[in-house]
């Protein structure tokens, strides 16, 4: 999953760069509205962390643009204005919710995953036949072992595993998994989808197809 974090206080941009990093996410950092706004069209994140107050274009005006192309894209506000007026402005302004500074980094973490979480899972467990992964914790099991993975080798799965089904290309793969500073040579892709049927033992035919020259896909084998 990639966020999109656009901040002009260098210290919460890298602070918060740095918390969700662990936290498993790709990150991408604008330090000014114009910059956050041609990030936030140009590539295809899963969540915006926008700040209010910016310079250049402000927040708001971010997430009327954005939306008008992307109108399902959870965009969560950074504001340190906290009047009612401003919070329902912000609401009715297309934001799906909103964190007031100064903010713990675990509430902010809990209100990311909440519109994160995946429509077809279960205590936040996403199943491929007998593989489980937890969005929460990142452990992943096969017939209940735990399979330790890393965390790009995580990351891959789980977004195979959330649209499991549905073709994923290659490019969407990369814009989902890996962050701006990817340096376009796809064929990693195919190096970790080999670690992970390695970890996993699962033959190239099982589970985790194929799909030449276009990409992969996750299913049950029936
Ligand atoms: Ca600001």
């Amino acid at each position: 999953m990639r966020i999109l974090i656009i901040e002009d206080e260098k210290g919460i941009a890298n602070f918060l760069h740095d918390g969700l990093t662990e936290e498993y996410f790709a990150v991408d950092v604008a330090s000014d509205g114009k910059a956050g706004l041609q990030m936030a069209l140009s590539n295809d994140y899963d969540l915006l962390l926008v700040d209010w107050m910016l310079p250049g274009i402000s927040g708001i005006e971010i997430v009327q643009q954005v939306r008008k192309v992307n109108p399902k894209i959870p965009v969560i506000f950074l504001t340190a204005r906290d009047t009612v007026d401003d919070t329902i402005f912000g609401l009715e302004s297309g934001a799906n919710d909103y964190i007031k500074k100064p903010f713990h980094f675990s509430e902010l973490l809990a209100r990311i995953k909440v519109q994160l979480r995946p429509q077809n899972s279960e205590n936040g467990f996403l199943e491929l036949g007998p593989i489980k992964l937890s969005t929460e914790t990142h452990q992943v099991f096969k017939n209940d072992k735990e399979i330790i993975l890393t965390q790009k080798e995580f990351s891959l799965l789980e977004y195979l595993m959330r649209n499991k089904g549905r073709v994923c290309t290659r490019t969407s793969i990369i814009e989902h998994v890996w962050d701006i500073h990817f340096d376009t040579d796809t064929s990693v892709i195919d190096v970790y989808i080999n670690y992970i049927r390695k970890k996993l033992e699962l033959d190239s035919k099982e589970l985790i197809h194929t799909l030449r020259g276009v990409g992969y896909i996750a299913k049950e084998d029936s």
